[in-house]
């Protein structure tokens, strides 16, 4: 094991009091910003590559202890910013497939839901995404997550749902397993969406007997997955699908998440809270007792502005859920239908102009909050001595300018 120090940093921002307060109505007082900061962390050895491992020491950089002042030290020269590593909490990295037509169709005046009917949308993807090898969809997501890097995130979830057969699904989950072993330096956790939608031709009662009889088990017992999730909307799956597909989950160790409230209200934020989900996603049509039940629970509301931006659709209520104490994380949800864009920085600005996020709660949204939604966060999403060296050394001076500058 050996050590490093980042000295002179413009900003360190910790995000101590985020964690203290657990996420919930963030202010500018809880970021822990230290002007002219410092890091000390240690390094380690992963697949043969040298991995930033812990943080053993962080403050002002003339406050640095003595204990640390032989180790090797990189100067930012008050020109850079550290964070904690970004946290992207739903994406659907792993797909094959051109869908640049049906955007074109949207375009010119289609709905999503025509375009559906017509055999387009996820059905297009899951199409490609079949007939792709492992080796083919590996080297697609890898050009991928080296942008996703490059923009400050250090831990991604992805989903599989575009196999929509247990063994097309298995697939997704290994490519997932081989990225993991090649991208050491970040964190990728995998979650088995196999409820993303029917596949056609296939018997709706038969392919949710087949996801809790057959494959859930098969996932559960080779440890390819860490947690499930469940489109719970009107067309793909019901309340009562849903609640009996992540119960079978949560019996084979796959902790729930739940695509809620985006197309109509069927008060699926509620089912997330009943099952103890780590995240409700999208939101666009929650109720207002949907909000209650949230503000009360430990579930976090992933929002997902890019998506509701890119289908020109309504935003999910955030100012109302933000004031109702709800912890709230945001996410690209990168998919090829309906938000092709791997930018978390986009989505925080979008987050600043749609949802009227405040720069303290758009931190807590892509860092702690991102953690607990994926059930991290007792060593990500901020910058504590013990807590995971997987920091943003940002290309600014300030932690605002990551979003204040859009699309770089
Ligand atoms: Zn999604």
């Amino acid at each position: 094991m050996t050590f490093e120090a980042l000295v002179h940093a413009s900003e360190v921002i910790t995000g101590r009091g985020v964690r203290l307060k657990d996420g919930k109505r963030i202010t500018d007082e809880d970021l822990g910003r230290i002007p002219d900061g410092a890091i000390v962390y240690s390094r380690h050895s992963v697949a043969g590559q040298s991995v930033p491992k812990k943080v053993e020491w962080v403050g002002p950089t003339e406050e640095l202890p003595k204990k640390w002042s032989e180790v090797p030290k990189t100067d930012l020269k008050r020109k850079r910013a550290i964070v904690p590593g970004l946290i992207d909490c739903h994406t659907h990295l792993v797909f094959a497939g051109d869908r640049s037509a049906e955007f074109a169709a949207r375009c010119g005046g289609a709905s999503y839901e025509e375009i559906a009917q017509k055999g387009g949308g996820i059905l297009t993807t899951v199409k490609a995404t079949r007939a792709a090898s492992e080796a083919r969809l590996i080297r697609l997501a890898s050009a991928r997550l080296r942008e996703v890097y490059r923009r400050g995130v250090r831990t991604v979830e992805l989903k599989t749902g575009y196999g929509l057969t247990a063994e097309s699904e298995i697939k997704t989950l290994r490519v997932i397993q081989a990225l993991r072993r090649k991208f050491p330096k970040m964190t990728l956790k995998a979650t088995y969406l196999g409820a993303h939608a029917v596949p056609s031709g296939v018997d709706r009662s038969e392919y949710i007997r087949k996801i809790v009889e057959e494959t859930l088990p098969a996932i559960g017992r080779q440890n390819l997955a860490d947690t499930c999730d469940v489109f719970v909307d009107e067309g793909y799956f019901t309340r009562d699908e849903g609640r009996a597909i992540l119960l079978a989950a949560q019996r084979h160790g796959l902790p729930a998440k739940i695509h809620a409230d985006e197309m109509t209200n069927t008060e699926a934020a509620t089912l997330a809270v009943e099952l103890g989900a780590l995240s409700a996603d999208h939101l666009l049509k929650i109720s207002d007792s949907g909000i209650q039940s949230l503000s009360r629970s430990s579930t976090v509301a992933v929002l997902l502005p890019g998506t509701a931006f890119y289908l020109k659709a309504h935003q999910a209520p955030a100012r109302k859920l933000l004031d109702a104490g709800v912890r709230v994380a945001l996410a690209t949800d990168f998919n090829p239908g309906t938000f092709m864009c791997s930018s978390l920085p986009v989505v925080m600005t979008l987050a600043a102009l749609y949802l009227g996020m405040t720069c303290p709660e758009i931190f807590a949204a892509v860092t702690y909050n991102g953690a607990k939604a994926l059930g991290l966060e007792a060593h990500k999403g901020t910058l504590e001595p013990g807590s995971d060296a997987d920091f943003w050394v940002l290309p600014f001076r300030k932690f605002e300018e990551s979003y204040y500058r859009f699309a770089w």
